[in-house]
């Protein structure tokens, strides 16, 4: 796998095959997925509206790429940001980092265990309002990072726009998901869908 630039590059790259275009946008969103693959492939799809017929609007690749490109700058200048006052903070004598800063981290995880229901916004919004929600120290499990919905300490997905407040991956699957699943990936890859 290439780097994100390059595959970004490739997406943009009218000289190669259409195929070959939206598997580079594939390649970017494995380097960065907001909302996992799975989901930021979905929002990519929806929000960018790639036709089940690459030819007939190639610029949709370009669209989606564009988005991905624009979410993971703002997120990536955030990272270097932090890591550059945890430096200071070392150098300082201040050897843990603060817990809030250990939270954050360098990539952005909001994990959706349905791939299908995920923020609607552009991917630089979420982005930008997870990086205040940290910055305010607000509460994940009162309030919503990626949409700012109450939670009121729910420890189900936003019901607006299908985050999970805690986070992780393990034990938050609803059982039902799990149906059709595949079945549903599969009509997402081949752009099938409608939302
Ligand atoms: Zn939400």
């Amino acid at each position: 796998m290439t780097s994100f630039p390059a595959a970004a590059r490739r997406v943009r790259d009218d000289a190669l095959t259409p195929r070959a275009r939206l598997l580079a946008l594939r390649e970017c969103a494995l380097h960065f997925a907001p909302y996992g693959f799975r989901a930021t492939w979905h929002h990519l799809v929806v929000n960018a509206r790639i036709p089940q017929q690459l030819e007939d609007d190639l610029d949709s690749l370009r669209r989606a790429a564009d988005e991905l490109e624009e979410a993971r700058a703002v997120w990536r200048e955030r990272a270097a940001a932090l890591q550059e006052r945890r430096r200071r903070e070392k150098a300082a004598g201040r050897r843990v980092p603060r817990r809030a800063d250990r939270a954050f981290g360098d990539a952005i995880h909001l994990y959706c265990p349905d791939f299908e229901q995920h923020p609607t916004d552009r991917l630089v919004t979420v982005v930008r309002r997870v990086i205040a929600a940290h910055d305010s120290r607000a509460d994940p499990i009162v309030t919503c990072v990626a949409c700012g919905w109450a939670l009121k300490g729910e420890s189900r997905c936003c019901p607006d726009c299908g985050v999970l407040p805690q986070g992780g991956k393990r034990g938050h699957r609803p059982p039902w998901l799990a149906i059709g699943v595949a079945e549903r990936w599969t009509k997402t890859w081949r752009r099938e869908t409608s939302r």
